[in-house]
């Protein structure tokens, strides 16, 4: 089975809900798609020893072939390849490896060459796996699909999302059978939370929300579960106790047996909830 934890932004809780329930769920595998800023291995602290690195192909042009045409430029839907006089320029940073620019050439003057974006770690077991995207690179989706790549489809692997709702969010949750939504009560984790919904609604994925920082003098996320019908899985509440935790790299459950508990009915609840 396979869960993706998601919110609408960053530092709502996403890894802290990811991390625990991979500490109380025995035999899972965790997998951090959230590959701009990892930080699952803080808390779950694994042992990475399998390191591969992420390849993509980009094109190079060979000006003995080239007469300038243009044709390239013209099929590439991204901008990442320009014609200039007797230049021709490409950015391979904005490429997104299509390979039309290729099939366009009329001269066979485009050859696909590999360049490295970043890297997918992993523990000897293949339990705990980590993408890491090169500082500078904006293209995320290659490093996710490798790390999708290695889910273990007989477990329950949890899958910790980029925040928000772009197009590698949509790449990591495609083909779960779940989504736990993380949300804030404040006006704008409302807002956040509400194009997660749409987000999850869209493409068909049951789903569930996990409300972080629950308070009673904020009750919006709460008025508009229940406006939507949506379930309410777990509170966690605001807790100087659970703050300090994080800040050095422990995790609610490794607080106290209540919080091992009350992620355990997560759990249960999320089986439920996917074989609904
Ligand atoms: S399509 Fe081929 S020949 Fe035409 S400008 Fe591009 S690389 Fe050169
Ligand atoms: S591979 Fe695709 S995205 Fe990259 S330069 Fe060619 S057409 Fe553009």
């Amino acid at each position: 089975m396979k869960v993706g934890i998601l919110s609408g932004k960053g530092g709502t809780g996403k890894t802290t809900v990811s991390a625990s329930l991979a500490a109380v769920v025995p035999s899972c595998q965790y997998i951090d798609c959230d590959v701009e800023e990892p930080n699952g291995a803080i808390f779950l602290k694994p042992e990475l020893k399998e390191k591969s690195p992420v390849k993509v192909l980009v094109p190079e042009i060979d000006m003995t072939k080239c007469n300038f045409c243009g044709l390239c430029a013209k099929a590439c839907q991204f901008n990442a390849i320009a014609v200039v006089k007797d230049k021709v320029l490409v950015f391979p940073e904005i490429c997104h490896h299509c390979g039309a620019c290729k099939i366009a050439c009329p001269n066979d003057a485009i050859l696909e060459v590999e360049r490295t974006i970043g890297v997918v770690e992993a523990n000897e077991d293949g339990t705990f796996l980590q993408g890491k995207l090169d500082v500078g690179e904006p293209i995320s989706i290659p490093i996710i699909n490798e790390l999708k790549k290695h889910i273990k489809e007989d477990r329950f692997v949890i899958l910790d999302c980029p925040p928000g709702a772009s197009c590698a969010v949509v790449n990591s949750i495609e083909g779960c059978d779940y989504c736990v939504l993380i949300a804030e009560p404040t006006p704008f984790g409302l807002h956040d939370i509400k194009i997660a919904v749409q987000l999850v609604k869209n493409m068909g994925i049951p789903f569930g929300v996990v409300l972080n920082k629950a308070s009673n003098d904020n009750r919006s996320i709460h008025h508009f579960c229940q406006s939507e019908g949506i379930e309410i899985l777990m509170a966690i509440p605001f807790s100087k106790e659970i703050a300090e935790g994080y800040s050095k790299g422990i995790l609610p459950v490794e607080i106290n047996d209540l919080w091992n508990e009350k992620f355990k009915k997560l759990y249960e609840k999320i089986e439920g909830g996917a074989h609904k």
